[in-house]
C-alpha cells in the first residue's frame, strides 16, 4: 500500500468544514499500542459512523473501534453537496431488469424511509446539521432535458410512485426555482438538504458517547482474518467493516475495485433576501437539471448557494492527492454555470472552493460484501449518492453482524427484497484503458450538453459514447 502513506491529510477549504466549532467537531483519540476490538471499522465517514451507531445499539457490550487515516469526516462525507436524497446510482429500470420489479419497488421504499430515519436520529441525538426536508427539483432547460424529465416521471409512475414524483410545467417549476430557460421539472418531497460536515461530526460525537473509540490518524495498510495492520501498528479484532469508499483503490489488491472520481464544489457568500426573492428555493429544495455532466446545488441554512459538479479529470492510476481537491478550471466553469442558471448572482462573491473523491465501482452500483470466513464486510460504492444510503447500509451491516451474534436478533431492515448484498461486480480495466475511458466519457458528456443546448435535440452520438465508455 505504498500510495496510502503518501496521501497527506490536509482538509479542503470547504464551507462545511469552516462551519464546525469546538462544540460540534468530533475529535479522535490518538493511536495506542495493543488495541483489541470485537469490531473494527475502517473509515470515519458516514458509512463507518452510521454502522458504529447502530452496532453500538444492537450490541451494547461489543468493543467497537473506528480507524481513520485522517479523522472524522475527512472523506466525501464531510465535503459533499448535502443532498440526503432517495437516489441510488442504479435506477428503478435497472433494478427491475437485474432483480425484478419487487426488488426495485422495495428498494425505492427503503430509500424514502431512510430520510425519515436520518431526521429521527438527528433529532434524538440533537445534531444541528440544518436538516430540511424540502424535496428536490430536477429542472429541464432544453427539449432533450424535458424529454428525460418526462421519462423519469413516467418511470416512477410505472412503479407506483406517481404520488411521490411529479411533473411540473415551466410556470410551476419557476415558482419553486427561478432558473433561466426552465421548461419544466420533476419535483419530489423525498430529499433533505443538510450540512454534511455537521451531520458526520454529529454522528461521530453520538457514537463516542455510546463508548465507540475513534482512532486517528491510523491508516489501514492490510486487512487479514482477525488483524488490521495500520501505519501505526496492529488491531486484533473479530470482525472488520471496511468503509473506505473513494480511497479503496489505495488498499492492496483493491486498485481496480473502484475508481476515485473527483467532484468539485463552490459556495457563495450569504445572499440578500432580495436575491432569494428573485431565485426562490424557499423551502430549501435541492436542485439540479438533467445535463450529462452532473450538477447539484442547495440553498444552505445560512442563505448561501453550495453548488457542485462533475468534470474534474480522473488521475492516471487512480491517484488521490490533496492537490486534486481544487481545480481552477473546474471552479470557474462551475461558477459560470451557476451564474447562467441564476443571473441574480452576477455580483455575488464566491467564498469557498473544494472537492474530493467519490467511489465508482465498474458496474456503477453500490453494495455490501460479506466474507464471513475472514470476518470482513465491505460497504460502499455509492457513486455520488451516498449521504442517505450510508444510513441504510449502516443498518444492514448491523443486522448482518448482530444476526450472527445474537440468537434472537430481529433484523431491523427488511433485507429480503433489497439487492445490495453480495452482488458480483467486475473490476475496472487496467491502465491506460481506465484513464482513456473515464476521461473520454467526461469529455463526451460536456460535448453532448453543449450540442443539446445548441440543437435542442438529444445528442445520440455522444450519448452513445458516454454509455459505451462508462456504463456497465
Ligand atoms: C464533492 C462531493 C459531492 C457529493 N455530493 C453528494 C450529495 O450531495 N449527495 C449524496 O448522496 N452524495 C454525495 N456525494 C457522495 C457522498 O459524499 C459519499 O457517497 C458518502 O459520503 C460516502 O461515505 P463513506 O463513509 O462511504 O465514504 P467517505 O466519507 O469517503 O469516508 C471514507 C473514510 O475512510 C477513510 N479511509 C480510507 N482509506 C482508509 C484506510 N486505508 N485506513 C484508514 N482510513 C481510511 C477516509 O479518510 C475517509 O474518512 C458527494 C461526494 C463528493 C466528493
Amino acid at each position: 500500500m505504498a500510495q496510502a502513506s503518501k496521501t497527506s491529510t490536509r482538509r479542503p477549504d470547504s464551507l462545511w468544514e469552516a462551519s464546525l466549532t469546538s462544540d460540534t467537531r468530533c475529535e479522535s483519540e490518538p493511536w495506542e499500542h495493543g488495541l483489541e476490538a470485537d469490531i473494527t471499522i475502517i473509515g470515519a465517514g458516514l458509512t463507518g459512523l452510521w454502522t458504529a451507531y447502530y452496532l453500538s445499539g444492537a450490541l451494547p457490550d461489543a468493543k467497537i473501534i473506528v480507524l481513520d487515516l485522517a479523522g472524522v469526516g475527512f472523506g466525501a462525507s464531510g465535503r459533499n453537496g448535502g443532498w440526503a436524497s432517495a437516489l441510488l446510482p442504479m435506477g428503478l429500470n435497472r433494478l427491475e431488469r437485474e432483480y425484478g420489479r419487487e426488488f426495485a419497488v422495495a428498494t425505492q421504499h427503503a430509500m424514502h424511509s431512510t430520510l425519515d430515519e436520518i431526521i429521527r436520529v438527528t433529532e434524538a441525538e440533537q445534531i444541528d446539521a440544518g436538516v430540511t426536508k424540502g424535496g428536490t427539483i430536477t429542472a429541464a432547460r432544453s427539449l432533450p432535458q424535458l424529454d428525460r424529465v418526462r421519462h423519469e416521471v413516467e418511470t416512477y409512475a410505472r412503479f407506483g410512485f406517481e404520488d411521490d414524483y411529479h411533473l411540473l410545467n415551466a410556470e410551476e417549476a419557476a415558482a419553486i426555482c427561478n432558473m433561466t430557460g426552465i421548461q419544466g421539472a420533476l419535483h419530489t418531497p423525498h430529499c433533505c438538504a443538510v450540512n454534511p460536515a455537521q451531520l458526520t461530526h454529529g454522528i461521530g460525537r453520538a457514537v463516542r458517547r455510546r463508548g465507540v473509540r475513534i482512532i486517528a490518524p491510523a491508516c489501514a495498510t492490510s486487512i487479514r482474518r482477525g488483524v488490521v495492520t495500520t501505519t501505526h501498528g496492529d488491531v486484533r479484532t473479530r470482525y472488520v467493516v471496511r468503509a473506505t469508499e473513494g480511497y479503496t483503490s489505495m488498499l492492496p489488491g483493491q486498485r481496480r475495485a473502484s475508481i476515485p472520481l473527483y467532484s468539485m464544489m463552490v459556495a457563495t457568500e450569504p445572499l440578500s433576501d432580495d436575491v432569494w426573492q428573485t431565485i426562490g428555493l424557499h423551502d430549501r429544495p435541492t436542485f439540479d437539471d438533467t445535463r450529462h455532466l452532473i450538477i447539484y446545488g442547495q440553498r444552505t441554512a445560512d442563505g448561501r448557494f453550495a453548488f457542485g459538479g462533475r468534470g474534474a479529470p480522473y488521475h492516471f492510476g487512480s491517484r488521490i492527492d490533496d492537490s486534486f481537491d481544487s481545480n481552477e478550471q473546474v471552479r470557474l466553469r462551475i461558477i459560470s454555470t451557476l451564474r447562467d442558471l441564476f443571473p441574480a448572482l452576477h455580483d455575488a462573491q464566491f467564498t469557498h472552493h473544494w472537492g474530493g473523491p467519490l467511489a465508482v465501482p465498474r458496474d456503477w452500483a453500490c453494495g455490501i460484501d460479506t466474507d464471513w470466513k475472514n470476518g470482513i464486510i465491505t460497504a460502499g460504492g455509492y457513486v455520488g449518492d451516498g449521504v442517505s444510503t450510508t444510513n441504510l447500509f449502516g443498518r444492514i451491516v448491523t443486522d448482518l453482524i448482530a444476526d450472527r451474534e445474537l440468537p434472537d436478533y430481529e433484523p431491523k431492515v427488511q433485507q429480503d427484497h433489497l439487492p445490495f448484498i453480495n452482488r458480483k461486480t467486475r473490476r475496472w480495466e487496467p491502465e491506460p484503458l481506465r484513464w482513456a475511458g473515464i476521461n473520454g466519457g467526461r469529455l463526451a458528456a460536456g460535448l453532448a450538453d453543449r450540442l443539446e443546448t445548441r440543437t435542442q435535440r438529444p445528442s445520440r452520438f455522444f450519448g452513445g459514447v458516454i454509455d459505451g465508455l462508462l456504463r456497465r
